[in-house]
């Protein structure tokens, strides 16, 4: 009879320590196939992006450049470089279009300048780097690659970031390089209502509202996974038009504008920086990976859908997980954005589905 309790006692205890998860181990993770060996997603904002405002002439434009990009960063993964170098080069193909709000075609701040923001985060060692208020540097996400490896900081800004850049001879160019006249037009436009409507009424809080809810983000970011397991992410914008004071929003905010981490995710935002600051809306969707054994998808959803949108936040995020999957989740009527999977398969997107 005692051997038979012992006996059973012995076998419970086995089957119990047989389901228990290792702590080292994400829960869920067992679960999750792996579904591309490599893959990268990228976008080049959201907003206010309507089919009937969009000419097909524009509307190429954006799908040949987002096309050109994401394969620069599709064959470096294919060739078996690194997710690192492939989010760089893919990211700069952006920053040197006019097309999308960072690097040349960057939007402009109230004093007529051009002050540009990026961000960068190793999913593997959890290294990161980031840059605010750049003035003078041909791309910024070089410059944030760059103080996660060659500076023992994570975020320079300003004047000295500019330095550090020169330092480690980055491409210097004149702060007029980043002139377009479309983005030096919108500057226009806003400054011209605000006054309009401060002459008649001060009302300037809800105009300056109202010109951010209508508001086309054209921040740059890419997330690539690559043939090691590696994942890295990075973001990078010329940030609001109008800003002022030195605003620095989400984009160099490591947990906000970009995320990595090889055990969940890695994540690149574009929206109104302000909510997504708040939010932490990257570190979040990972958080709820590793702690809720979310999927990427229910986590993306939660973090844009849910919480986002009841704080009044505007945007969206790309984002790909351990096994390759791929998540475009976002909360206004559209945003840039390409995959491509292993087997190469390219997918280009401008607005809801
Ligand atoms: N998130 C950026 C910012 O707030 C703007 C954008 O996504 O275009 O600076």
């Amino acid at each position: 009879m005692k051997n038979t309790f012992f006996l059973i006692l012995a076998f419970v205890t086995f089957i119990g320590c047989k389901q228990e998860t290792p702590t080292n181990v994400v829960k869920g993770e067992e679960k999750s196939e792996k579904i591309n060996d490599f893959a990268i997603v990228i976008h080049g904002g959201a907003g206010t992006i309507l089919k009937k405002n969009m000419s097909d002439e524009k509307e190429k434009a954006y799908q040949n450049k987002l096309t050109e990009a994401i394969k620069i960063g599709h064959s470096i993964l294919k060739n078996g470089g690194t997710s690192q170098e492939a989010v760089i080069k893919t990211i700069q193909v952006m920053e040197e279009s006019p097309l999308f709000n960072a690097g040349k075609g960057a939007v402009f701040t109230h004093e007529e300048t051009n002050e540009l923001d990026a961000s960068f985060m190793d999913g593997n060692t959890l290294n990161a780097g980031a840059v605010a208020g750049v003035t003078n540097v041909k791309s910024p996400i070089e410059l944030a690659v760059k103080v996660m490896t060659d500076s023992d900081h994570v975020m320079l800004s300003g004047k000295g970031a500019s330095i550090f850049a020169k330092e480690k001879g980055l491409e210097m160019v004149d702060p007029s390089y980043f002139y377009t006249e479309k983005r030096f037009q919108s500057l226009q436009r806003i400054k011209n209502r605000n006054k309009a409507q401060l002459d008649h009424n001060d009302k300037k809080a809800a105009f300056y509202d109202a010109d951010i809810k209508n508001a086309k983000f054209g921040t740059v970011g890419c997330v690539a996974l690559d043939k090691n397991g590696n994942i890295a992410a990075g973001t990078s914008t010329g940030g609001m038009t109008n800003k002022r004071w030195g605003r620095i929003g989400d984009a160099p905010i490591i947990g906000s504008g970009t995320y990595a981490n090889n055990k969940t995710c890695g994540v690149s935002s574009t929206g109104w920086g302000e909510y997504f600051i708040r939010s932490q809306v990257a570190y979040d969707i990972s958080a709820q990976m590793e702690y809720q054994q979310k999927s990427l998808k229910e986590a993306t959803k939660d973090v844009i859908q849910h919480k986002l949108t009841k704080l009044g936040g505007t945007g969206g995020v790309v984002a790909l997980d351990k096994s390759g999957n791929m998540s475009f989740e976002f909360n206004t009527a559209g945003m840039y954005r390409a995959s491509m999977n292993a087997k190469g398969d390219l997918v280009v997107k401008i607005y809801k589905e």
